[in-house]
């Protein structure tokens, strides 16, 4: 058995200047202080260990502390400290290729050190290319309520969770919202497909009311993360796609959570045959969040535009640090050993093998639904499971310290309706050994059934 964790170890806020990520002010809280971590587990000051069931914040694809990554870093930055990608570096030109080929296609990768610049990039270059190919009015950009795309201004815009938006508003116009295709609770009948199809509809609907001459592109995740882990039928990916291009509407695919196998795929977008994304946005599991470092490849045809002889029509945006030479040479470890280790297999068959044994929680009076793609995992937490009433956030946060006073650290999150933030997050490292996932699994299982 492992002991316990006090919860009353650590440093309080009163004792430090740092201002933490999405935390309520407490000055007498005490949070835990991280100094080392090997495999799916990290420890703390007080030399407690927890097994990170969210990889970070979805990041850490290959686990902590891989020696072959610290010594690419550093042996990189021995040789070229720094280097503007206004030139070249060799990491940074193998990585762009090694994406293309990962992606299936001619992209053309530009380069930035956050999934959020990621997306910003993404809506320049969508914008540009329009300008620059006849369709100047197409400026607008689509995606799903529930979506979360990031920080930065244009990035929130695209965001569409009330509790992420509302203090920040007006954010960048030109951004509009459609219905995810959630279909636990969905405002359709039907089969789920049928459901996920009827959003679908919807979005093309926005389009011609919005008139297709003013739409510059729809920004989706294969599977939305963030906003409660949807997992849609793949024939509703498929659907958009084909909107897309009967519009000409640019389709730009965040894989920054789905991206390097979370899902049992390199990139999230796999899973639906025949889908092959204008622009795809990658950060987190390109290092497995070693460096930072994010990607905006952009597929050849879309390059054109900007690079016609004689007219002044290059990407006006540059970023100091992006595709600084140690990260492109971390990238370039991280694909290699997500390679070499098999881990998109390994995703795929302990997906279905083990962490598929979090289903028989649905047993379970307060669990809704759970939703798995590889190690992805969403557990929506409910009162009521007719009236679908979510868990409150109370009784969220109850559960989420009882795994970490275990050993266990997993995640809350949602928007599912409003204020709701009633999905628990389950997504360990793609390296996680089998007792890591039994340990998963037995922990959330005993809390859960222990409430
Ligand atoms: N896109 C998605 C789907 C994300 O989940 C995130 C972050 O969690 C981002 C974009 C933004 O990434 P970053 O925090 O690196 O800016």
């Amino acid at each position: 058995m492992k002991a316990e964790v006090d919860m009353n170890k650590g440093v309080a806020e009163r004792e430090s200047h740092l201002w933490n990520a999405m935390h309520k002010h407490d000055p007498d809280a005490k949070k835990m202080v991280a100094v080392s971590g090997e495999g799916s587990w990290f420890k703390d000051e007080e030399g407690n260990a927890y097994l990170d069931g969210v990889s970070g914040l979805w990041c850490l694809n290959v686990g902590y502390g891989r020696q072959e990554i610290v010594d690419a870093a550093a042996e990189q930055m021995k040789k070229l400290s720094y280097f503007p990608l206004t030139m070249n570096h060799q990491p940074a030109i193998q990585l762009a290729n090694k994406i293309s080929e990962l992606l299936g296609a001619a992209y053309q990768t530009f380069f930035s050190n956050s999934g959020s610049e990621a997306n910003e990039t993404a809506f320049k270059i969508a914008r540009q290319y329009h300008m620059q190919t006849g369709n100047p009015g197409k400026y607008k950009f689509i995606s799903r309520y529930r979506a979360y795309h990031g920080s930065t201004m244009g990035a929130m815009s695209a965001t569409a969770q009330a509790n992420r938006r509302v203090k920040y508003d007006p954010s960048a116009p030109g951004f509009l919202h459609v219905a995810p295709p959630y279909s636990y609770r969905s405002l359709y009948s039907g089969t789920p497909e049928e459901k996920d199809l009827r959003a679908a509809d919807e979005l093309e609907e926005m389009i011609q009311w919005e008139g297709e001459e003013t739409v510059a592109a729809v920004i989706m995740e294969p599977f939305i993360s963030g906003g409660g882990v949807i997992i849609p039928s793949m024939k509703y990916i498929q659907r958009v796609a084909d909107i897309c291009q009967k519009y000409h509407v640019l389709l730009i695919m965040d894989e920054v959570v789905a991206g390097f196998g979370r899902t049992g795929k390199m990139f999230g977008f796999k899973h639906a045959a025949g889908v092959q994304p204008d622009i795809v946005t990658m950060a987190k599991g390109l290092t497995s969040g070693y460096l930072p470092l994010a990607a905006t490849a952009v597929k050849a045809e879309i390059y054109e535009a900007f690079k016609t002889e004689g007219k002044d029509n290059h990407l006006r945006h540059v970023s100091t640090y992006g595709g600084h030479p140690a990260a492109c040479a971390v990238g370039l470890k991280n694909i290699e050993i997500i390679e070499n280790e098999n881990i998109v297999n390994r995703v795929n068959e302990l997906g279905e093998s083990k962490l598929i044994e979090l289903h028989d929680l649905m047993n379970h009076d307060n669990v809704g639904e759970v939703r798995q793609v590889g190690f992805l995992l969403g557990l929506e937490m409910v009162a009521d499971k007719v009236t679908k009433e979510p868990l409150s956030d109370a009784k969220m946060g109850e559960i989420v310290g009882r795994c970490k006073q275990k050993g266990l650290i997993i995640g809350k999150n949602g928007d599912t309706v409003p204020g709701g933030n009633n999905i628990l997050i389950i997504a360990p490292p793609l390296t996680s050994t089998e007792e890591d996932l039994d340990f998963i699994i037995e922990t959330v299982s005993s809390v859960i059934h222990s409430m």
